[in-house]
């Protein structure tokens, strides 16, 4: 199963499969535990992950889910 998550450090939003402990972000390096972070959501084949990061990208355009703090 794959898994989309926040970056801790650079707040983009990354794909991981859910077995791994650890992802090292793309963007920034930040090597993250998949165990402490929130799934943004879900998916079970790599097209529907890539689906998944392309509306989650999408939302966050729009200025949806995005935290303020
Ligand atoms: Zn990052």
């Amino acid at each position: 199963m794959y898994a989309a998550v926040r970056c801790p450090r650079c707040g983009r939003i990354i794909l991981t499969k859910v077995i791994h402990k650890t992802r090292s972000c793309p963007h920034c390096g930040y090597r993250a535990r998949i165990g402490e972070l929130r799934f943004l959501g879900r998916a079970e084949t790599p097209e529907q992950a890539v689906a998944l990061i392309r509306m989650l990208k999408e939302r966050e355009m729009r200025g949806e889910g995005r935290r303020t703090d």
